[in-house]
């Protein structure tokens, strides 16, 4: 992939399931990470010596990481977290924000503070980061990526997780009223959609092969994804490869957005 050799890249919720995926497809192609975690260090930790291994399989030298932790929905750690990442790294280039979370349960009876508490990760948090790694590319005066981890759901609905629905929908208007703002600036502002994917987040399907069976049947291609699989695009729309491509939001999800239901023309002749 081009143009990811010796960038620096912080990646949120960087120490489990797609963000370590994502961590770990950058390392491959030579980029220094900063892995912000939330709560666990060890979790971490796992995460940078998965990097270890992965840069020596593919014999990339002298590349750095650091471990940051941090809450994205707080202001203050947000600015902490992405001066420590220019001072550890000695700059930011890609900032992938991935952190996110759900809750469960049905509208009508949700506590406002639990939509509040999804937003303030999933969307405000996400703002926090972009703003300061925008304020970061300004001042360098030197392009930059963003790439917002977002979900099939800013799209599709997804009932009793209105929280989330409405963190997602709420992202793909991030993407583009920032991409569109600073697109003289040459920063570049993108989105994956993940489909279900194999991660902790799904810990209440993957292993029970019944409930797993379930998802799946709803997915044209017929399977999870991997988690490397978002690395994969996540990878390629912050390369060179990708240097035209701004707002956009690129589904990875096995055709879940194609409306599944209409495989079969039911309501025509
Ligand atoms: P995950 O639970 O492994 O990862 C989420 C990460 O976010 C965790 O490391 C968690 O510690 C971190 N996090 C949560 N709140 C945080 C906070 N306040 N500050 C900092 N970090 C915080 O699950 P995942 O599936 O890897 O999810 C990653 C992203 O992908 C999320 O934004 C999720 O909405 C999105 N996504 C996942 C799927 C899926 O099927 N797995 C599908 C669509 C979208």
């Amino acid at each position: 992939m081009r143009g990811l050799k010796g960038k620096n890249v912080l990646i949120t919720g960087g120490s489990s399931g797609i963000g370590q995926a994502i961590a770990i497809r950058f390392s491959e192609y030579g980029s220094n990470i900063a892995i912000n975690y939330f709560r666990s260090r060890e979790e971490a930790e796992k995460t940078e010596q998965m990097l270890q291994v992965c840069r020596e399989q593919v014999q990339q030298q002298g590349v750095k990481d650091t471990l940051i932790q941090a809450d994205v929905s707080q202001e203050a750690d947000v600015v902490r977290m992405v001066k420590q990442t220019i001072d550890d790294l000695g700059g930011l280039d890609i900032l992938i924000n991935n952190a996110g979370f759900q809750i469960a349960g049905d509208s009508h009876d949700l506590p406002v503070s639990a939509i509040e508490r999804v937003l303030a990760t999933n969307l405000v948090g996400a703002y926090i980061c972009a703003r300061e790694a925008i304020k970061h590319f300004l001042a360098a005066n030197k392009p930059g990526v963003i790439i917002n981890v977002s979900s099939v759901h800013q799209i599709i609905p997804k009932p009793r997780f209105v929280g989330y629905s409405m963190s997602k929908g709420g992202m793909q208007n991030l993407t583009r009223t920032l991409a569109l703002e600073y697109a003289r600036n040459g920063i570049r502002v993108n989105g994956i959609g993940p489909g279900a994917t194999v991660t902790p987040i799904n810990r209440a399907w993957i292993d029970d092969p019944e409930k797993r069976a379930e998802v799946e049947k709803h997915i044209p291609l017929g399977r999870a994804a991997e988690a490397d699989e978002m690395g994969a695009a996540a990878a390629f729309l912050a390369s060179d490869d990708a240097a035209y491509i701004t707002g956009q939001t690129l589904f990875v999800d096995g055709g879940l957005t194609l409306y599944p239901d209409f495989r079969t023309a039911w309501s025509s002749e």
